[in-house]
């Protein structure tokens, strides 16, 4: 806990040697399964973005935490539990179904606001990754574009797959960006490409060379993960 600052200055030195070339990039510390004293830690650090993958997790840090940070839902999403975090995210990264399209839009209209979202591909095409096949992308999106009103997409979300060797990562965020330069070109309403977040721990600063303008850190920042 006490190296937080020391990663995180680090990763700030790292990430501040693209931003040259490329313009800000979002810095998301993934806090799942780190305590609330660490999240205090980071806030204190400068970080706003956090990022949890489970929604009660996230719920409960918000509890204590609440505007103090901005929170990203990075993890798949049940349709059912919607309710619970629609009012208190920034950012949901895993839209990847029309159900649940269908069901943010709701939730949201209940509050009269508009759902930032941006799309998950399966850029990986494991099986076991959660995303829209690469293919279903464009139809998806034009028809959130003419159905959801309350939905805006921001952009695209992916995860390379675990490889032993990282520079082969590369070709699946240059996929992705192109997908969302396609997308852009669209000029689809509610639709914008602002951000795409993809790199990890081990292979952001591959993603970030090949146009990822949002990382989501987790082990790199707090360190190796403690599941109880
Ligand atoms: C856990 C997680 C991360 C962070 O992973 P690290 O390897 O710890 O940086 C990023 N994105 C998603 C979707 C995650 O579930």
């Amino acid at each position: 806990m006490n190296h937080i600052e020391e990663n995180l200055s680090k990763i700030k030195t790292s990430l501040d040697s693209f931003k040259e070339s490329g313009g800000d990039i979002c810095l998301i510390a993934v806090s799942k399964t780190v305590g609330v004293e660490s999240v205090e830690k980071a806030i204190e650090c400068g970080v706003e973005n956090f990022g949890e993958n489970k929604v009660q997790e996230l719920v409960k840090k918000y509890d204590v935490i609440g505007d103090r940070a901005k929170w990203h839902l990075i993890g798949s999403l049940q349709t059912n539990k919607v309710k619970y975090i629609i009012d208190k995210v920034e950012l949901i990264h895993s839209l990847d179904r029309d159900s649940l399209a269908k069901e943010i839009n709701k939730r949201a209209k209940d509050h009269e606001i508009v759902s930032n979202c941006l799309v998950q591909v399966n850029i990986s095409k494991e099986d076991s990754k959660h995303g829209l096949d690469e293919s279903q992308v464009v139809s998806f999106v034009k028809n959130i574009s003419e159905k959801y009103g309350n939905i805006r997409i921001r952009g695209l979300m992916g995860m390379a797959p675990f490889l032993n060797d990282k520079q082969e990562s590369r070709r699946y965020f240059r996929r992705l960006k192109e997908l969302s330069k396609e997308l852009e070109a669209l000029n689809l309403k509610n639709i914008s490409m602002d951000y795409l977040s993809m790199g990890m721990s081990n292979d952001y600063e591959i993603a970030v060379a090949e146009g990822s303008n949002m990382v989501r850190l987790g082990t790199s920042i707090f360190g190796a993960r403690q599941y109880k």
